[in-house]
């Protein structure tokens, strides 16, 4: 913990996991800092997350217990062979080669993409429940949904909330997610990167008990994580809880445009999700067959098609999917969530920090660090998507060049030391201070 406490206060709006490890991080280095969450508690839905080496550094870098919490939960391959499989992909088209069309766990691997921490898988839920316990008695106000924020004649920051309440602050991060409302008000609300756009995919979500799905595609296939690729669809799959579920996403392509705005996911159902999936070979059709028959369906939104111009304004910044929101190709939304707090805490416990100036100078070093990798990230998770799916350009059903591209791209997301990152953070402060 930083020797003496800041002479400023940090206001973080959303309590997700760019919000709560920011308070988590920044309460532990002695600043000030206060969490608005719009919801009445701290909630995340029950799907599966996962995390890759660059987000396991920056937990570590941000604090100790943030690591602990992901260790707790976490549940990795249950083959010790695959401990360092990120996942096997497989043509999910296939028919397997298998004797039985009931029975395709032998169907081949067509290739294996692997990284030093092997798949991470959290349930979301269990993970945040274990941060909130980071999170001090008395740093987070609920039903506090941020509608905008002004600044007084002194320079103090005035947040205003839908109930009516204020607040005043001297920085205001925004972790609001996808539709974030901070993002409005730095970019401006008829600005066309204000708001998400649809990538034309959307995913089926489901849990299913781990003794069905060996049942249904071997124990192999089950209890190790594999991406079934297809054309126009692709399903990842991964253990979770421990190796008792395995967590299934399902991703259809559409031309069809998203009827329903802002509401990002709507009530879908078994036998959609095995329209969607026809003429896929039995693993996929099999694990389908075991969700449950209403399945939640969540339409894939990102900042990809008007990247913003900036992530701050002032002292008001954005981090997060509200500065970054990304397909979940990569699965590194959230892993650069963790980067972004990392970078911030590094900068806002910085000694030299002590004015308004000061933060201002802060917020323009996080947006000139963290821009082009994030927003690089969410055009790579676009085409890793398509890959998976047989439609990127110059690479179709070439198992070889998919296989070089992800390499190559989750190196440049996996590859990078966060401590560094931080240091570089505090350079481009010295150069603006
Ligand atoms: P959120 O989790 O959206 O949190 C925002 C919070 O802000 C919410 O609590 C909300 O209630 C609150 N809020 C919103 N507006 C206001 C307001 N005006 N005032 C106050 N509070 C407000 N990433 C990975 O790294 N690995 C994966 O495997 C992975 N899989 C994914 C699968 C899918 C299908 C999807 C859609 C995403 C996936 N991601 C993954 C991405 C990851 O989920 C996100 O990047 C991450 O959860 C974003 O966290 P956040 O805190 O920025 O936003």
């Amino acid at each position: 913990m930083a020797a003496s406490k800041k002479n400023f206060h940090v206001a973080v709006v959303g309590g997700g996991i760019a919000g709560v490890t920011l308070a988590i991080t920044l309460h532990h280095r002695n600043i000030p800092v206060t969490l608005y969450e719009q919801a009445p508690a701290f909630g995340e839905v029950g799907a599966g997350v996962s995390f890759g080496p660059n987000a396991v550094a920056a937990m570590k870098t941000c604090h100790q217990g943030i690591f602990e919490a992901f260790e707790k939960v976490c549940t990795r391959n249950m083959w010790s062979s695959k401990q360092n499989v990120w996942f096997d992909y497989l043509d999910g088209h296939s028919m397997g080669n298998s004797t039985s069309a009931q029975n395709s766990s032998h169907q081949d691997i067509a290739f294996t993409i692997s990284n030093s921490t092997g798949q991470t898988g959290v349930h979301r839920a269990h993970f945040l429940d274990e941060l909130i316990r980071l999170v001090p008695d008395g740093i987070s106000r609920f039903n506090k949904r941020l509608d905008d924020v002004t600044e007084r004649e002194d320079g103090k920051l005035v947040l205003k909330f839908a109930d009516g309440s204020e607040d005043v602050t001297d920085v205001v991060i925004g972790c609001d997610g996808i539709k974030s409302r901070v993002r409005q008000l730095v970019v401006g609300e008829d600005h066309p990167s204000a708001n998400p756009t649809y990538t034309h995919k959307y995913a089926y979500r489901g849990l299913v008990p781990m003794d069905k799905a060996i049942g249904a595609i071997g124990e192999e296939l089950a209890s190790n994580s594999c991406m079934h690729m297809g054309p126009g669809g692709h399903m990842l799959t991964f253990p979770v809880n421990q190796g008792k579920t395995l967590n299934i996403v399902a991703f259809h392509t559409t031309p069809d445009s998203w009827a329903d705005y802002p509401r990002l996911t709507r009530q879908g159902t078994r036998d959609e999700a095995l329209r969607d999936f026809a003429g896929y070979g039995p693993n996929v059709i099999n694990l389908l067959k075991l969700t449950d028959e209403d399945l939640s369906l969540w339409a894939i939104f990102d900042l990809g098609e008007y990247p913003l111009s900036t992530f701050s304004k002032g002292r008001i910044c954005l981090s997060g999917d509200a500065a970054h929101a990304t397909s979940p190709h990569h699965g590194a939304g959230a892993g650069f969530c963790l980067e972004d707090t990392a970078v911030l805490a590094a900068l806002l416990e910085d000694d030299r920090v002590q004015t308004h100036k000061d933060l201002e100078h802060v917020l323009d070093a996080f947006d000139f660090c963290r821009r082009e990798r994030t927003q690089w990230l969410v055009q790579s998770s676009r085409f890793v998507g398509d890959c998976y799916e047989w439609r990127a350009e110059g690479i179709e059903r070439d198992f070889k060049k998919i296989e070089k591209e992800i390499n190559h791209r989750n190196g440049i997301i996996a590859n990078v030391d966060i401590d560094k990152m931080c240091e570089d953070a505090r350079q481009q402060l010295t150069q603006r201070l």
